[in-house]
């Protein structure tokens, strides 16, 4: 791939981006999520040459939200091998992350495991494989970011859990069709704590570079995944990681990565780059309305998207 002067493009990006900054508003349906400085922007891209540049609110944390996603499909992946996809589907849903009507008409089959149905039918799996699955999540992502200071955010934990109907509503739903095997409670308890890992860009970048690197093995706290498994998991990323705007998140930024609705994205370039953006005001689909513009330009200024 052609060299470019990464420092001068981020910071065009952070400059143009800046026409975005009051664009959208920030997930309050999560009371605790509202509290965040919704003016805050980070980015941080780690190269595969080990090179980070990074500028703005970079180390600053935030709730990963459905980021986290990513990293109970792979643990679940691991250990279940194929099979996984007897519980849960691989197609883009073409509807609200935390839509019910589907599930209805799909007998229970969440269409992927990126809507909130089927991260919850992922966390079911999780619970019944693993002896301390919140302990085990934990070290897999600080083995990922090398680093051992991540934690859970309790608070916003807690938030999730008193507000939290409509997960709720899935996990019964999922469980009226057996496709949740223990305790809804237990499901919804590890489900709002895997969504409430608390992050900076930088982390975020890190975690995600054995994706995008795709070397093997890919081993982190006993979680390992077969070169095949992390392209289908990056598949999964580029098809459905972006809500009902996955599509358009291909067509504009071209690249496979994961939103949540703490304005968090993390996008990456097969072998090249990952590059983590953070800003909290989320558009109508629920994907950080400036964090997707910084992305858009990234890849436009730097020419460097899969496509
Ligand atoms: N905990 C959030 C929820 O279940 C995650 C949503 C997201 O980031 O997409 O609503």
């Amino acid at each position: 791939m052609k060299k470019v002067d990464y420092s001068a493009i981020l910071q065009q990006v952070y400059d143009q981006s800046k026409a975005f900054a009051d664009e959208g508003k920030v997930a309050d349906y999560i009371p605790e999520l509202s509290t965040v400085n919704s003016s805050k922007f980070g980015i941080y891209l780690h190269t595969k040459d080990q090179t980070n540049y990074e500028l703005g609110d970079r180390l600053e944390s935030f709730s990963i939200q459905s980021i986290s996603k990513v990293f109970t499909l792979s643990m679940a992946f691991s250990h279940l091998k194929e099979n996984i996809w007897e519980r849960v589907g691989v197609e883009p849903s073409g509807t609200p992350f935390n839509s019910i009507v589907q599930l209805e008409y799909e007998n229970g089959i969440p269409r992927n495991p990126f809507i909130n149905a089927g991260a919850l039918v992922i966390a079911d799996i999780l619970l019944s494989h693993l002896k301390n699955p919140k302990e085990e999540l934990l070290q897999f992502v600080r083995a990922l970011a090398q680093d051992e200071s991540i934690q859970f955010d309790t608070k916003i934990a807690q938030s999730e859990k008193e507000s939290g109907y409509h997960n709720a509503s899935l996990v019964h739903m999922l469980k009226a069709y057996g496709n949740i095997k223990n305790p809804c409670e237990d499901v919804l308890d590890f489900y709002y704590n895997q969504c409430s890992l608390s992050m900076n860009c930088k982390q975020l970048a890190l975690s995600f570079s054995p994706y995008a690197s795709l070397i093997e093995p890919f081993d982190f706290a006993g979680i390992v995944l077969s070169k095949s498994q992390v392209k289908r998991i990056n598949a999964i990323m580029l098809s459905c990681g972006f809500y009902d705007e996955s599509g358009d998140f291909a067509f504009r930024v071209g690249l496979p990565g994961k939103s949540g609705v703490g304005g968090g994205i993390i996008a990456f370039h097969p072998h090249e780059y990952s590059i983590a953006v953070w800003s909290p005001r989320l558009n109508k689909k629920g994907n950080s309305a400036r964090g997707m513009k910084a992305l858009e330009l990234f890849t436009t200024l730097s020419g460097q998207s899969i496509f």
